[in-house]
C-alpha cells in the first residue's frame, strides 16, 4: 500500500528530528556537552549559561570568540 509506505518514511523523519532536539551539544565556550535547546533556534548551556541563536533543530556553532 502506497499510503502505508509513505507514512513510515514520514515517521522516520520525525524521529530523527526528535532525537536531534533532545540531544545535548558541545558548548562553544566552556566545551562541555551541556548545550540544550530551550526554544526554536535558541540554545543554552547549562554550565556557563551561554545562550545562542542557531538552527532550530541542531547546533551548528562550533566555537565563539
Ligand atoms: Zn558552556
Amino acid at each position: 500500500m502506497r499510503t502505508t509506505k509513505y507514512g513510515v518514511s514520514v515517521r522516520k523523519g520525525v524521529d530523527a528530528i526528535t532525537k536531534l532536539r533532545a540531544g545535548k551539544y558541545k558548548c562553544p565556550r566552556c566545551k562541555k556537552t551541556a548545550m540544550k535547546r530551550v526554544a526554536s533556534g535558541i540554545w543554552k548551556c547549562k554550565r556557563c549559561e551561554l545562550e545562542i541563536a542557531d538552527n532550530a533543530y541542531n547546533l551548528t556553532v562550533k566555537s565563539i570568540n
